[in-house]
């Protein structure tokens, strides 16, 4: 499988297909690379939540901002809490939570729009991130699956959510994006009770026991996230999988290689208001 993702900039992973074929559409994950943080999260932090100082966070996401070609003052941005709320934005919402945490959407892991001009943003380090794109041009998303919120279901969730509003399953698009690798990824039993009820009895199940432990294994996030997917609707051929790995990679912060002691990459999807198309 091609990788859905390329790198323009050190700074930041672009999708290809959808940038390509949509010039206005900006959508992509950052590096860890070209910010101004020191220390844990040296260089280009964008969370606000992990203890850094909070006017290095401002300056980075004003030099994303500006790579990005969208202007900080037009993201939204949430306090993530590993569950399954998604919320509807629109150019009236835009800034909540960019410069400023507190003022991010509260308890919320995913977010959709159908409007230009406004950025749609989250916070990673080995959780998956979930891009959505309907093939008609007429709405994006995206969302936050650690294991928790990807056995809550936000997949379907988002999927749902524009079931409902009368786009079909067949025109959505998706892509899973640059996350912790199963290699890189052990998890206990408690996890995976939580995983079996996806798991369907002809698939390949996306964990394995780790050799000579009795309860830990390796979670493949991206393969529970693509079954998940299918499961709601989607064919396999709208689903591309990055093999950019959080951990193995030194280009990105990792929650579970820095012991937790790290910052945040962003994943963002947004049309450009003023993009010549
Ligand atoms: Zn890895």
């Amino acid at each position: 499988m091609t990788e859905p993702f390329i790198s323009l900039h050190n700074s930041f992973y672009t999708i290809k297909d959808w940038t390509d074929q949509d010039p206005e559409l900006a959508a992509g994950f950052t590096t860890k690379l070209g910010g101004v943080s020191s220390g844990d999260f040296h260089s280009l932090n964008l969370g606000f939540h992990v203890k850094d100082k909070s006017e290095d966070v401002c300056a980075n996401r004003r030099l994303a901002g500006d790579l990005l070609d969208f202007p900080v003052e037009n993201w939204v941005a949430a306090e993530q809490t590993h569950g399954s709320r998604i919320v509807q934005v629109s150019t009236l919402d835009r800034g909540k939570g960019a410069l400023n945490y507190e003022e991010g959407y509260r308890g919320t892991d995913g977010f959709y729009t159908d409007e230009k001009g406004v950025l749609l943003t989250l916070g990673f380090a080995d959780c998956v991130p979930l891009y959505f794109y309907s093939k008609n041009r007429d709405r994006i998303g995206i969302a936050h699956a650690g294991w928790k919120g990807t056995v809550s279901g936000i997949g379907r969730e988002m999927i749902k959510a524009w079931q409902k509003d009368g786009i079909d399953a067949e025109d959505i698009l998706a892509v899973i994006g640059p996350s912790i690798c199963s290699q890189c990824y052990i998890v206990d039993e408690r996890v995976i009770r939580e995983v079996r009820p996806w798991v369907h009895p002809s698939e390949t199940p996306p964990f394995q026991p780790v050799p000579g432990k009795s309860s830990e294994y390796h979670l493949s996030l991206q393969q529970l996230n693509e079954s998940i997917l299918l499961q709601s609707g989607l064919k396999k051929e709208q689903i591309q999988t990055t093999s950019l790995c959080t951990s193995c990679s030194s280009e990105f912060f990792s929650h579970r290689r820095d012991q937790g002691r790290t910052g945040r990459m962003m994943s963002f999807i947004g049309w450009k208001e003023n993009a010549t198309s």
